[in-house]
């Protein structure tokens, strides 16, 4: 029997299978008892709690949509909802999964030959090998399309790789990471999977980071770092190829921001329940009331928007255009509902252990990674008009 959330207003969840309903329990269940106790402490900190890593994996939670990786045959709605249970509770360790399993794990699922799949995925699923992504770099975020500067040059059988990257999550603890590079003859964006011991790597966490705390962010160098062609992503030729991992981690990104505001919400809702103010709960006056309606009408709208992308997906519909528009919109919607939430707690609202501060924070970093709102609006832009507006 499905569990339906509170805030899940409209019974979205009711489109999950059995199967899908019985491992969403699971993950609220372990997100619940394993990481609510502890994420406030961990995010204060700015530190990973890396004994969490074999239960998120036993989940199935680590490439949950590739054959050799996968627990049991699931639809995008599922995965997508799995992303908004560990936000609800925790949106660092879901950017952590995210990275693992949509980034690192779906540049290989779509840019990897057989065997490199059959070679990578099992012992990632498993969390034995731990993933990350890199394509931002210091002087390009937005414009990586255009803008890379890492370069890969093929020497023989290897390829040397030189140059920069930054905001990588994971990368002070992965194993891999997956490095986007130029190549120098043909000018095209390469995919490397490159082990993290390979000489010529490092990587320095970014301090003092007010979002998304519990991620470990990293600043790369690469200098003369040798990776042999066996570890090119074979499928990847060109940008357009990268396109396809970032049009499915999006809706994913849409998914957290859902989840990440109902985080806020539900604290908000206890809050107003209990705080008592001029004779009676702060939750029996119309203007709280009116907030606590504007985040429930928010979320459920994000959710509808998610479902649809999400099905999208499955039915082989899914264009860039339509995960754009999901992450820009649900993305600032999110900030919205975090903002009204934090409203509700008045004061306390900025102090960590009341619910709000954190979600708070976290929603600003979800905004803008994976496409900042303004490149997503463009994507849009361009499918509305036919006209492509970033330069
Ligand atoms: C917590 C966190 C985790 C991250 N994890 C990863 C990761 O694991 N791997 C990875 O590769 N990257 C990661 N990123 C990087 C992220 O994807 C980039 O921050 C994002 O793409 C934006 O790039 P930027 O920060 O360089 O901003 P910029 O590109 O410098 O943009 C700054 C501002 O200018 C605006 N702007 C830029 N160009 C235009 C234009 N043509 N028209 C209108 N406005 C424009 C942008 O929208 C933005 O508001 C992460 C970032 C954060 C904050």
């Amino acid at each position: 029997m499905t569990m339906n959330l509170a805030s899940d207003f409209y019974y979205f969840q009711d489109e999950l299978s059995d199967r899908e309903n019985e491992s969403v329990a699971s993950i609220r269940s372990y997100f619940e008892t394993n990481v609510t106790p502890i994420a406030t402490d961990y995010w204060a900190r700015a530190e990973f709690p890396h004994h969490l890593i074999p239960g998120i994996a036993s989940l199935g939670l680590f490439g949950p949509e590739w054959e050799e990786s996968r627990q049991f045959e699931s639809g995008a709605v599922y995965r997508g909802w799995t992303g908004l249970e560990m936000a609800r509770v925790d949106a660092s360790l879901n950017t952590f999964t995210g990275v693992q399993s949509g980034l690192a794990m779906g540049s290989i699922g779509v840019g990897g030959s057989d065997e490199q799949r059959a070679e990578w995925l099992p012992p990632m699923a498993t969390g034995e090998v731990i993933g990350a992504f890199g394509l931002t770099e210091p002087l390009s975020g937005s414009d990586t399309a255009k803008g890379l500067r890492t370069t890969a040059e093929r020497r023989g059988d290897s390829w040397v790789l030189n140059g920069e990257k930054r905001w990588i999550g994971n990368a002070t603890f992965s194993d891999i990471v997956i490095i986007w590079a130029r190549d120098a003859a043909d000018g095209q964006v390469k995919g490397f999977i490159v082990p993290t011991s390979t000489p010529g790597f490092s990587a320095t966490k970014i301090e003092n980071k007010q979002s998304l705390r519990i991620v470990q962010n990293a600043d790369i160098v690469m200098t003369e770092m040798i990776v042999p062609e066996e570890n090119r992503l074979q499928k990847i030729d060109s940008f357009r190829d990268l396109a396809v991992i970032l049009k499915l981690t999006r809706a994913g990104v849409a998914w957290q921001a859902v989840g990440n505001s109902i985080g806020a919400y539900e604290a908000a809702v206890a809050y107003a329940g209990e705080r008592v103010q001029f004779g009676k709960p702060i939750a029996a006056h119309q203007l709280v009331q009116d907030r606590l309606a504007g985040c429930l009408a928010n979320i459920t709208a994000s959710i509808a928007l998610c479902v649809r992308v999400s099905k999208l997906h499955d039915e082989g519909r899914q264009a860039d255009q339509h995960s754009a528009l999901a992450k820009a919109f649900v993305t600032a919607k999110a900030r919205e509902t975090v903002a009204w939430s934090r409203e509700v707690l008045g004061g306390n609202g900025i102090v960590l252990e009341y619910g709000t501060a954190k979600p708070f924070a976290d929603a600003e970093a979800i905004y803008s990674f994976e496409g900042t709102r303004e490149m997503n609006t463009l994507i849009v832009g361009r499918a509305i008009t036919g006209h492509a507006a970033f330069v």
